[in-house]
């Protein structure tokens, strides 16, 4: 099983930290934002401990591949109303890739954005352009679209349309996908129903662009688009299910990370991890 959790970066050991973080939680994975994911400001990567936490990473048998970066949610390549947003937003993303690189990790997860006052096939063409202008990506990076709820105008609440950015892109090498749980069954997709759910991924995506799994349940019934992340059992995804996408055959490979929420303000990974683990 290939399991973490989002863990935090802040000073001072920030990516030594996290290690850290994932380790007391028993993870041999975990997703970090590689900064606050509401705003642009960054440490220089000079000072993240990324060294250290390699060392550490490497005395428990982590793979560096198993160290996931979000990029920060203000960024929405599909604003095609503001335009300085989207450049602004595409040269940060440039930022970030580049900042992947040098923390040692493979994949950036990004969420395709929101159309805003437009509409859906102008959000997925503005989606293309931007990324498709950014040309200088390291070799071995990729960055994954997550599939997303469909909350108000959001872009990629279906596989076909995943599919139809992933189409217009010209770096394919680079582009992967990652499958969030609580996202796909409010876009309704019936988890219940796996292999149909991933059968159907495969027909429009195939199944070696899933890279990451962001494992949630679901405070709302499917189709919702609602997203709002439940803790594992306590949702309308349920815990079975849950624990089905994590020890599938077909998805033994992909690293799976909780996005649940705190529990009293304390992380409720190391438990969840455990359930998970056991199997109840
Ligand atoms: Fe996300
Ligand atoms: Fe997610
Ligand atoms: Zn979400």
């Amino acid at each position: 099983m290939i399991l973490g959790s989002h863990v935090k970066m802040t000073a001072d050991l920030y990516l030594e930290g996290s290690v850290k973080e994932a380790l007391s939680y028993e993870a041999n994975a975990m997703m970090i934002y590689t900064g606050a994911p509401q705003n642009t400001k960054r440490i220089p990567v000079e000072r993240l401990h990324i060294q250290e936490a390699h060392q550490l990473m490497q005395e428990h048998g982590i793979s560096p591949e198993h160290l996931i970066i979000h990029a920060p949610y203000i960024i929405n390549p599909a604003n095609s109303v503001k335009p300085e947003v989207a450049e602004l937003a595409v040269e940060f993303l440039q930022m970030e890739i580049q900042r992947t690189k040098a923390i040692g990790s493979k994949y950036i997860v990004l969420h395709p954005g929101s159309y805003t006052t437009t509409d859906i096939e102008t959000g997925i063409r503005t989606i293309i352009s931007q990324l498709n202008s950014i040309r200088d990506i390291p070799d071995g990076i990729m960055i994954c679209l997550e599939t997303m709820a469909g909350k108000g105008s959001e872009v990629g609440y279906r596989f076909e349309q995943l599919a139809e950015i992933y189409e217009g892109l010209e770096l394919k090498e680079h582009y992967a996908v990652c499958f969030d749980t609580c996202h796909t069954h409010d876009a309704g997709y019936d988890l219940t129903d796996l292999d149909s759910v991933l059968d159907e991924f495969d027909h429009y995506l195939g199944m070696d662009k899933m890279k990451v799994i962001h494992l949630n349940d679901s405070k709302n019934i499917r189709g919702a688009r609602k997203d709002r992340h439940a803790n594992l059992g306590q949702g309308m995804i349920g815990f079975d299910t849950l624990y089905n996408v994590c020890t599938h055959p077909r998805l033994e490979e992909i690293p799976k990370i909780l996005e649940t929420p705190y529990i009293d303000g304390k992380p409720p990974y190391k438990e969840e991890i455990e359930m998970l683990k056991n199997g109840v």
